[in-house]
């Protein structure tokens, strides 16, 4: 067996682990990082990005033929799945190569190969053994199995429908998640036929009702069939029929000639060795303190292995962060907020507390699309801004909104929320016109009681 000594080792390659290695690399801290299948993980290869891509082809796809109160009409397109699916491996391959440029580029050792861990500073890949002083878990996570749907054949996850070589007649979606809705949308656009089925009374449950709303009214609108508060009993591949277990008890069958599993992702805990650290677990997964500390000495973890929320900006700013207390640094993962964004039409975004779990007694005021001018212009006025606020000294506590394009207001939001901003701050900015971020602004005075443009 050949050895090896580095410093640091970091097991896994997705946006918390080779954000470490980079960080590290930086800081001269002499690192190794072991990725078993492609640099980049879940988010470059088979998460955010190849999702984000679809969706946009989906889009385009879609408003070409959509009947428009512009004047503008077109011929009936026609969609070539193959160079889509090329143009999205494309942008994922120019991303994955540039993580290994960086990596090559801060001198980080990438050794490829499935790591098992042996001991808290040994890790085996292949006949190689790498000792290191400190160890940074970031293994990341994997979708929920369902047993009543194993996944082959017509059963597929969220890998296989960002991955089609053809497009169903019928798509049935099982869980009415972020994956689902996003990609469910997205194959609606498509042109394929879609039913989602999600166990809870409510699509998108994680969010409130009155944010999700404009999501349910377009879904509907797009023909998108919804099945909330039903459950999934099995599929038969011989007569592509998915067996639904309604509210009131009674089972239906639906003719569907692909079913995506998107019932929820838990942190990957098993097939590497991780029990022998015996680590102390929080739930599923790995409990961390503020530093990304396990419960075992120079024993470090980031990202979905450490539990919710899985999100790539959250396993990113934990692997830089745990590169720097590394190398000695004080630091502390102790943001205001950790912004969510579901890339469904309308756009959601969340950043900090909701209107219920700041309480009664806050402030919340909210400002509708339909009343800006730049959501006008762009066609696309459902939606609002919500603001949320302490009442005795308006500090902004929370941000919500659903529209169009409203991701790229995660900035805003996470800013005036990390900068600590109160109502004043953010109604006495000049927001540039016509944008929709004219919005946020008017939120805020309309919690004022100022509102000018309503
Ligand atoms: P991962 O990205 O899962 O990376 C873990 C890496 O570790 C993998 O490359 C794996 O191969 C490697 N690994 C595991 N075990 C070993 C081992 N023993 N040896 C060697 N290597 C190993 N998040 C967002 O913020 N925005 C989005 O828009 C978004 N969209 C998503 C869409 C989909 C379809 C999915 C599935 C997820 C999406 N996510 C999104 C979630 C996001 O992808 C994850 O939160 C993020 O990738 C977590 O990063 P990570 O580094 O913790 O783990
Ligand atoms: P999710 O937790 O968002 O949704 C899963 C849904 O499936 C839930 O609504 C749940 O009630 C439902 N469900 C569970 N079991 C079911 C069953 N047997 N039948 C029907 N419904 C069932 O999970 P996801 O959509 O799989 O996404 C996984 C994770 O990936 C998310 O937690 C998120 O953090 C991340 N992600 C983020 C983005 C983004 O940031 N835009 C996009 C995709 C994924």
């Amino acid at each position: 067996m050949n050895t090896l000594d580095t410093t640091l080792l970091v097991l896994g390659g997705g946006p918390g682990g080779y954000v470490a290695a980079i960080r590290a690399g930086q800081l001269g801290i002499p690192t190794v990082l072991v990725e078993g299948d492609t640099l980049g993980g879940t988010c470059l290869n088979v998460g955010c990005i190849p999702s984000k891509a679809l969706i946009h082809v989906a889009e385009h796809f879609h408003q070409v033929q959509a009947p428009n109160p512009f004047g503008v009409t077109a011929g009936a397109p026609t969609l070539d799945l193959t160079q889509a699916i090329d143009w999205k491996n494309t942008v994922v391959d120019r991303l994955t190569t540039g993580v290994a440029g960086l990596l090559r580029k801060h001198k980080v050792k990438v050794i490829h190969g499935h790591g098992q861990i042996v001991d808290g500073k040994t890790v085996e890949v292949g006949d190689t053994r790498i000792h290191c002083q400190h160890l940074v878990l970031a293994t990341g996570s994997c979708s929920v199995a369902l047993p009543s749907l194993p996944l082959g054949g017509a059963v597929v996850d969220s890998t296989g429908a960002l991955a089609p070589t053809t497009l169903p007649r019928h798509l049935a979606v099982v869980g009415g998640g972020y994956i689902g809705l996003e990609l469910g949308i997205a194959y609606r656009k498509l042109g394929v036929k879609v039913t989602v089925i999600e166990a809870q009374p409510r699509l998108l449950p994680t969010y409130d009702a009155e944010l999700t709303q404009p999501v349910i009214d377009r879904m509907l609108q797009l023909g998108i069939t919804l099945l909330p508060g039903h459950a999934v009993e099995g599929y038969d591949p011989a007569t592509q029929q998915l067996t639904l277990r309604d509210p009131a008890g009674s089972t239906h069958t639906l003719d569907t000639d692909r079913v995506l599993v998107a019932a929820g992702r838990v942190p990957r805990t098993t097939g590497y060795g991780l029990e022998r650290l015996n680590l102390t677990m929080a739930g599923r997964a790995v409990r961390i303190d503020d530093t990304c500390r396990t419960s075992m000495t120079n024993v470090w973890a980031v990202g979905d292995l450490t539990g919710e929320p899985l999100l790539a900006h959250r396993a990113m700013a934990q692997g830089e962060m745990v590169a720097e207390v590394i190398a000695g640094h004080t630091r502390a993962f102790t943001p205001a907020a950790i912004a969510a964004v579901c890339y469904t039409d309308p756009e959601i975004v969340v950043a900090g507390q909701t209107p219920e779990q700041a309480g009664a007694g806050a402030l919340v005021a909210m400002f509708p699309f339909a009343a800006n001018g730049r959501a006008m212009t762009l066609g696309a006025t459902a939606g609002f801004v919500r603001v949320v606020a302490r009442s005795s000294d308006h500090l902004i506590l929370g941000w919500q909104a659903v529209g169009p394009g409203v991701s790229e207001l995660a900035a805003a939001f996470s800013q005036s929320l990390e900068l600590g901003a109160r109502l004043e701050d953010i109604a006495g900015t000049v927001h540039a016109h016509p944008t929709l971020g004219e919005a946020v602004q008017e939120a805020a005075m309309r919690a004022l009681g100022q509102a000018l443009h309503i």
